[in-house]
Order: C-alpha cells, then structure tokens, then sequence
C-alpha cells in the first residue's frame, strides 16, 4: 500500500511544497524515516504514533517506510506530524486515498492527539496557492495567518480526530474555511501613537533629527550624556514613520511566522516596530541562522528600526556583521546545511555615551582623559560609522526646560508631537516616491554618486560653499555624499526642488564626524 500526502517547508522567506510517501508492506515491524529529516522530524514518529493511538485511531503493524521529497532538502520543525499522521491513515486504508488530494497538511501533534501551531505558516500557504493547491489544513493557531493568501482555503484544525472527521464526510461545518478581509483590517487598523514625542521635554534638535532620518530612512547616531532621552527617542522613532502598506506588512509577517514570533490567532503585523537587542546577543541572534535557522533581529526591523544603544559596548564582530546587511538590504546566511537569504531592509538607530563617563564635554563632571577618551570612540569601527548617515548631540536639560510653571519652558509651551512629526515624514516620502519612479531608488540615503547629477543638483552659490567646506573640514568622499543625500531629504521636507545652502548647512551639522571622530 501506498499514500502521497501534500506537506511544505520553509527556505528562507519563501517556501517549497514536500511530499510525504507511505509504503506500508508485509515484514517484520519497523518503521524507516528518509528523505533528510533532521532531529524533530525524527522524533516525529513517536509523537505520531501516541498521538493516534489516544486519538483511538489504529496504525497497522506492519513494516512501514516513509520518504520526503525531495530528498535532498534539509527538513526541520515539528509541522510533518500531521501529514505524517494523514499519510499513515490513508496508507492503511482507514482514509480512502482522494479524501486528501490537492489538500496540504501541516502541523504539530500532542500525544492526546491536539494539533498545536507551527512556524513558517504564511510562506508555505503563499506557495501551495501558488502551484495550485486548493486547501490548506493548517493548526487553528495559525489558520488566521495563513489565510491572508488570497484564492486558496485555510481551515484550521484543533485536534486530529476533527480532520480525520472531515476528510472521510467532507463536511464543512466540521472544518470551516476561515477568512481574514486584509483589506477592511487595513483600513480600520488604529494608527494610536502609544509613545508620543510631546512627552520628551527639549531636545529639539534631536527631534528635528529624528523626523529627517524617517524621511530620508537615514542612520543615526545619538550622542550624549546618560538621562538626556536617547532611549525615549528611539522608543518614539517607529511612530513617526509611515504606516505599513499592504504589501510591506505581508513581507514582515512572513518573517514573523518563519520566526514564531506571531501571536495566536493574529493575521497580520500592521505597526512598525523597534528591535532593540541587548550588546550581549549573539550573531545568529542579531543576524540570523543557527543550526535550526531563522531569522535575527535585523530582518523583524525589516522595514522598521533597529536600536543599537551603547554602541560601544558591542563586540566589534558583531557590529562588522551588519556591514554586509546594510549595503544589501537583505542577510545572505551559508552553513553546511543550508544557504539562504533573510531580508534587513531596517532604519538603523544607534546611541552611545561620549566618554566613558558618559558626561564629556561637560569638564565640570567628566575627568576622562583624553586618550582615554579616544581609546573609548575607537571602539566604534571606522566601516560602521562610514554607513551612519547622520549623528547628533543630546545635551543635559535646563531646568527652565522642564519647569511647568515657567511659561517659556517647553514643558509648558506645546512640544512637537509625534502625529505632526509624521505628517512631516509622509509629505517628504511621497516627494520621494513621485521622484524615484522608475528607478532602483526608494529612500534619498539609497541615492548613489552617479545620480548626484539628476536627483541632487546645486547651483552655483552652493557648489562653492561645498568646495570651502570640502577643503576647509577635510572632508572624506564619502562624508560629503552623505550631506548630499541628507540635505536633499532637508530640502524635501521644506518642499524645496532646489538644495539650497541652508539645506546644506544643516546637512553639514549632522555629520557623524563633526564631533569626536575625524574625517
Ligand atoms: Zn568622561
């Protein structure tokens, strides 16, 4: 006897279909697994056979064999025991063989025969929709998530009695098809602000900083004594960019679901995040991989922030890891098992103290000496600065800053609040967006040298302020196409065509080596 059973597995952000092949012959009992299971998918069998056993469900002893295909894919995860399960029943003959025909099957047993849910539902579903499968029987945890793919069914199955049930009368109300409209839950999804910027007292230039990054999607870096609001900043920065398109929130939910990281029963991921590891993570933590791979930290950014506080405190392999990710947008991971690609496209946030003390150039407070003080900033390597757009300076808040009573103070005239930050940041990515049609662009930090000419052009007057601040500041080729790029997003947001010298000389102001670091 013999049975084929739809399955899937996930690589990377997309997936493949698997076959499950029974062959249940005459011979002394055993039971063979092939077909390059790994550890899970070999325990599989155990759970399967309890979990039918309880269910009340009888499993012939026999000699059975079972192969996944194709062969030479690493399979991992616990979603075969399903298909396993099904594979076993049709194969004995307890299922007549086109009950499960064009169906694919995924999920995990519990010994008492409970379906729980499993990782990586979205992508798999996404590619049975596209090779044509029909119907998807998928854990009831995750049928909400898989059935945002549009022309195929998702039920979702609580216990495998139920699913058996249902293939032997295909009856519907046993198994009912579960329906998410993406479309009205996008358009009903509440944009609140949970932490607002009106609640940072002072720090307007931050706050000018952090509107001009979510515009242009640039780096930043903010420097500054401990207590003066880096952190509450960052925390804030998610809430000031755009909301998620459609297509960018599928992209994100996808990689939640490879990662696990969905919660039950939730369909989509529709707010930007911030991922902010600890200096401590690991690499494949931070950048994906392991001997069961999944995405790291910096593709659940994707398409948000990622939030390196105290930078230097990081190990340099760690940060150098992020070198790659950044100029592609995407982590190319290979291991003897494996090689696959998990997208970062991720607004990278850092924020660190200026010394040791964390109080220079505060002479009073800080007695940091300045080797010491330089010995701390080499800490931050010379390729990772070279990819931060823009780096500004916290100072300590005045008490007249944040004194209610005082009717100058900001804490008493109305702060800049997130939701006008991000009306800010929307004009200037539509600018964007109508400007780069056509091309490889999105953001004005992708903007590279060749299309200077086209997208940033400068008059006279500002070719010559470039040339003085060029062989005055010493600048780096590189340091001046940053404010290149960070002055057309200036310009964007005052709706300027033109990059005039003002838009420059802001520019100019942000640059990460003006400070502590020379060019
Ligand atoms: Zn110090």
């Amino acid at each position: 006897m013999y049975s084929k059973i739809i399955s899937g597995a996930v690589l990377g952000v997309s997936a493949v279909t698997v076959s499950v092949e029974t062959d249940i012959s005459a011979g002394l009992p055993s039971f063979i697994l092939v077909g390059c299971p790994g550890s899970e998918v070999r325990e599989s069998k155990d759970r399967v056979w309890a979990a039918l056993r309880n269910a009340g469900l009888q499993i012939p002893v026999a000699k059975i064999t079972v192969n996944l295909s194709p062969a030479d894919l690493h399979k991992d995860g616990t979603s075969y025991d399903l298909p396993l399960s099904i594979g076993l029943l049709t194969c004995s003959g307890a299922l007549p063989a086109s009950a499960s025909e064009d169906i694919l099957f995924l999920g995990e047993l519990g010994l008492n025969g409970e379906i729980k849910p499993v990782k990586g539902v979205l992508p798999i579903v996404k590619e049975a929709a596209a090779t044509g499968i029909k119907e998807c029987i998928v854990p009831i945890d995750n049928a909400e998530e898989g059935s945002v793919v549009p022309n195929i069914t998702v039920r979702g199955a609580q216990n495998i009695l139920q699913v058996v049930e249902y293939l032997r009368c295909k009856d519907e109300n046993i198994l009912p098809a579960v329906k998410v409209d993406i479309e009205s839950l996008f358009m009903n999804q509440d944009n609140y602000i949970l932490h607002d910027f009106s609640e940072i007292n002072g720090q307007e230039a931050a706050k000018r900083a952090a509107v001009i990054s979510a515009a242009g999607f640039h780096s930043l870096l903010m420097t500054g004594p401990p207590g003066t609001g880096k952190s509450m900043i960052a925390k804030r920065l998610p809430g000031i960019l755009p909301p998620l398109t459609l297509d960018e929130s599928l992209e994100v939910t996808a990689i939640y679901s490879i990662a696990g990281k969905l919660d039950k029963k939730q369909a989509l991921i529709m707010q930007r995040n911030i991922q902010s590891p600890h200096h401590s993570i690991t690499l494949p933590a931070l950048v994906g991989g392991g001997s069961f791979p999944k995405p790291g930290a910096i593709s659940l950014a994707h398409r948000s922030v990622l939030f390196l506080d105290e930078l230097t405190e990081f190990d340099r392999h760690i940060i150098d890891s992020l070198r790659q990710p950044i100029e592609d947008k995407e982590v190319h991971i290979s291991r003897s098992k494996y090689s696959l690609s998990y997208p970062s496209d991720f607004l990278l946030l850092c924020a660190m103290n200026p010394c040791p003390c964390g109080y220079y150039p505060d002479r009073n407070k800080c007695k940091c000496s300045s080797s010491m003080i330089q010995r701390y900033l080499s800490k931050v390597s010379g390729p990772i600065l070279d990819r931060i757009d823009m780096c500004v300076e916290l100072h300590s808040i005045d008490y007249s800053d944040i004194n209610p009573f005082n009717k100058d103070s900001s804490a008493a005239k109305s702060n800049t609040d997130s939701l006008s930050m991000r009306e800010q940041v929307i004009r200037a990515r539509d600018i964007q967006k109508e400007r780069y049609k056509g091309t490889n662009y999105r953001f004005n930090s992708d903007l590279r040298a060749n299309d200077f000419e086209t997208f940033c052009h400068l008059g006279q007057s500002e070719l010559s302020l470039m040339e003085n601040v060029y062989k005055k500041l010493n600048l780096s080729i590189r340091s001046y196409h940053r404010i290149l790029r960070v002055s057309r997003t200036i310009a964007d947001l005052a709706g300027s065509s033109d990059i005039t010298e003002e838009h420059l000389l802001e520019a100019i102001g942000y640059r990460p080596d003006m400070n502590y670091w020379n060019a």
